[in-house]
């Protein structure tokens, strides 16, 4: 999609973080962390929410969980613990319609989140 940001991020015309990258997903550093670590994981597809993720991408979305974990291990707040979260739409709290996980660590997170 060409007015994407996080497709434009995949494909390098616009910098990032980068900490993570495959054929299929990207992880970067988010622009505004709400945690010591605050990382995007990307499908480098264009899916605008989890609503229109397709069933045949069911792998592709397991990737992203894989991602995550990979980065939380590169940053070495795989054992001390992290979040995986995705927002979706307006109550969600998505502002940005390209799914992405935000994988959140190095500080205790709180619950219920906001
Ligand atoms: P959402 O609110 O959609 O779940 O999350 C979007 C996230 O993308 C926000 O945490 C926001 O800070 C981050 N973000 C928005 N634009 C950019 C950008 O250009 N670069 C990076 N690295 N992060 C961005
Ligand atoms: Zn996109």
């Amino acid at each position: 999609m060409e007015s994407c940001i996080f497709c434009k991020i995949a494909q390098g015309e616009i910098p990032a973080e980068i900490l993570y990258e495959d054929e299929q997903v990207v992880a970067f550093r988010d622009i505004h962390p709400q945690a010591p670590v605050h990382v995007l994981v990307i499908p480098r597809r264009h899916i605008a929410t989890l609503n229109e993720a397709p069933a045949e991408e069911a792998e592709l979305v397991g990737r992203l969980s894989l991602a995550a974990a990979e980065v939380a291990r590169r940053l070495r707040i795989d054992q001390s613990g992290y979040r995986v979260v995705m927002n979706c739409n307006r109550d969600g709290g998505q502002t940005v319609f390209h799914i992405h996980l935000h994988l959140l660590g190095g500080r205790a997170m709180t619950w219920p989140p906001g």
